[in-house]
Parts: C-alpha cells; sequence; structure tokens
C-alpha cells in the first residue's frame, strides 16, 4: 500500500465528512506533516501520511513533536484502514 494510496483515500473521506484535507507545505521549512484536516467548529489536525510499514524520518518526528507540543493534534497514517478511526478521534473534539 502506497503512501499516495492512503493519501487519496484520506482526501476522499475527509470530503465526504464535510471537512478540508489541504496539502500542507511550509516554505523553508521541511519535514512538516503532509496534510493539514480541517473541520466544522474549528478543529484542526495534521496528518504525515507513509507507505506502508514505514516510519516517519527524524525531521518529520521533530516536527511533530513541535505541533504536538502546542497542543495541535498529529497522527502518523500508513495503512487505509487506520483512516475511520482517526477520523473518528479527530472529529470526537
Ligand atoms: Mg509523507
Amino acid at each position: 500500500m502506497s503512501e499516495r494510496a492512503v493519501e487519496q483515500k484520506l482526501v476522499s473521506e475527509v470530503k465526504k465528512r464535510g471537512g478540508l484535507c489541504w496539502k500542507f507545505v511550509s516554505p523553508g521549512i521541511v519535514g512538516v506533516p503532509d496534510r493539514i484536516l480541517l473541520f466544522k467548529g474549528g478543529v484542526i489536525a495534521f496528518v504525515e501520511l507513509k507507505d506502508k510499514g514505514r516510519k516517519p524520518r527524524p525531521i518529520q518526528v521533530k516536527r511533530i513533536e513541535l505541533l504536538k507540543k502546542l497542543g495541535f493534534k498529529v497522527y502518523v497514517i500508513d495503512d487505509k484502514e487506520m483512516i475511520g478511526g482517526v477520523l473518528d478521534e479527530i472529529q470526537s473534539t
């Protein structure tokens, strides 16, 4: 299962739930999460997508920890099967 396939599924699932799943790029800052998820009510979360079984690179882990320290939810998804549970959790806040 490729990162691209997981990403496509995530984008369509978020859309189905009425949210936004924008690609997240921050010029000059490498390793930021791939997607920023926005839901009604000011709900925000970040997602780092990986090929199945792959872990985030050290710089990606650093960015994830930084965002978490600021209180944001950040998820690493490497399997389509994880998507429903992650979105449920994001939306339950
Ligand atoms: Mg990625």
